[in-house]
């Protein structure tokens, strides 16, 4: 079958946008807290043997991977292309969630409730969403007998809100074969869409396609000097040599460095809304501002970064410890890595050592191409009023991995959202949750945009 035929609508309730919101609202259900610790992250074994039965039922075969520790469970599923020798395309979403406190939320955030217009639960929109959107079309081509233009491989991961290293990070280490033949690969965190308002005072919807991830880089910091009694006098203390260091990285700006994708982005949204955005202006981040929530993440991607999040030293009151430690959470624009740790060096001094607990390079591709092409069209195809816009995310992604084997990377998940959705807010937030309407826009889309890749 092609949907490209005569007498295609657009907007016809396939197969899958039928059982995307079931497919989501069932993800959701499966509790894959991930704590970033062995003993206690669970669920990811139970998801994906479900998402397996899924797919096996649309006559799929698959292959089920541990990675690297029990229960850390994930699954592949290759559906063949009509050109073989044509690079593969995977499609990749993470099934494990970030934790959620029950007692804060409106409804139960494991409960997947389909609710007032919207699923609601840990998950919707990080990533069960997209989940559920990819494993509604893969089940949609096969059992309809459809071929793609080229070989298709959907990838369900375990471990990514812990940097992956149970997951990909760990896939792409130990069993590299798994991506054998892929070329190029979508996930998240992209193609959804940022209402701006129009000098004419009509309204334009861009869709935001991640191009570029910076990097994280989780520091520690440690200070050592000499124990003593807390009543004397005690210039040598490292609880203050550690807090000195802290305070002024904590408080420092790291230079704007403005890279290709951001630079793009800004001139894109400078032509559709009349504002300026003047990178050397002191006053960025104010006119960053006029854009809404969204400039939480561009603005975080104008230079690097680094928040201390952790701070641990001393076990008695009346004891001077002889160690200190921190931990700082630092994201590092594309290009920049040298050139911050050597500023991290100077402003935490001699006296305080630093090691990268967790460090994850940043990533960028180019804005072009056929598969580019290929998101802008299926886009326009069902949002005439849309614009695909590149963008850089200021956190990481699975991609980050997938990036090492030389595969071209973009967030391109996609949905239609309303203009007054704080998006931002609902990653990893209270009340995350996903327009029901969203996700059959984002499944007409996927489906469009796989057709035609
Ligand atoms: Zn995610």
């Amino acid at each position: 079958m092609s949907a490209t035929g005569e007498g295609f609508d657009p907007n016809r309730n396939s197969r899958a946008v039928s059982e995307v919101v079931e497919l989501v609202s069932t993800l959701i259900r499966f509790d894959t807290s991930n704590t970033g610790d062995l003993a206690t992250t669970k669920g990811e074994r139970e998801c994906a043997q479900w998402v397996a039965d899924q797919l096996h039922q649309a006559g799929y075969v698959t292959e089920y991977v541990e990675s690297g520790a029990d229960g850390r469970g994930n699954v592949f599923a290759r559906l063949e292309g009509a050109d073989p020798s044509r690079g593969a395309l995977m499609i990749h979403g993470h099934l494990d969630v970030v934790p959620a406190e029950a007692s804060d939320w409106s409804v139960h955030p494991f409960s997947g409730a389909v609710r007032d217009g919207y699923v609601w639960g840990r998950g919707a929109i990080d990533m069960k969403d997209m989940v559920g959107m990819a494993l509604a079309v893969a089940r949609q081509f096969k059992l309809e007998g459809t071929v793609p233009p080229r070989d298709l491989v959907f990838a369900f991961l375990a471990d990514e809100e812990n940097g992956g290293k149970w997951g990909s990070q760990w896939l792409v280490d130990n069993r590299p074969d798994l991506f054998d033949g892929i070329t190029e690969a979508v996930g998240e965190v992209g193609g959804f869409s940022l209402t701006v308002p129009r000098p004419d005072g009509t309204e334009r919807r861009l869709y935001l396609v991640e191009t570029a991830e910076k990097g994280l880089g989780w520091m520690r910091l440690r200070a050592k000097a000499r124990a003593g009694h807390g009543s004397f006098l005690h210039e040598d203390n490292a609880v203050t040599i550690l807090a000195d260091a802290v305070a002024r990285l904590g408080k420092h700006t790291f230079p704007l460095v403005l890279s290709d994708s951001v630079a793009a982005f800004l001139a894109a949204v400078a032509e559709e809304t009349g504002l300026e955005f003047d990178p050397a202006s002191p006053d960025i981040e104010g006119q960053l501002a006029k854009l809404g929530t969204i400039s939480r993440i561009i603005g975080a991607t104008l230079r690097d970064t680094a928040n201390p999040t952790m701070l641990q030293a001393g076990y008695k009151a009346n004891v001077i410890p002889q160690t200190a430690e921190a931990v700082v959470d630092c994201r590092v624009v594309p290009g920049r890595q040298a050139e911050f740790e050597r500023e991290v060096d100077e402003l935490i001094g001699p006296d305080v050592e630093r090691e990268w607990i967790t460090k994850l390079d940043s990533y960028e591709t180019t804005f072009d191409g056929d598969l580019v092409e290929a998101m802008n069209n299926a886009v326009l195809a069902h949002d005439p009023r849309g614009r695909t816009v590149p963008y850089m995310l200021s956190g990481g992604t699975d991609a980050k991995a997938f990036a090492r084997l030389g595969i071209r990377c973009f967030g391109f998940a996609p949905l239609q959202l309303p203009p007054e959705l704080d998006f931002t807010a609902l990653f990893h937030g209270v009340d995350e949750r996903v327009p029901v309407e969203a996700l059959e826009f984002g499944t007409r889309v996927l489906e469009h945009f796989l057709l035609h890749s």
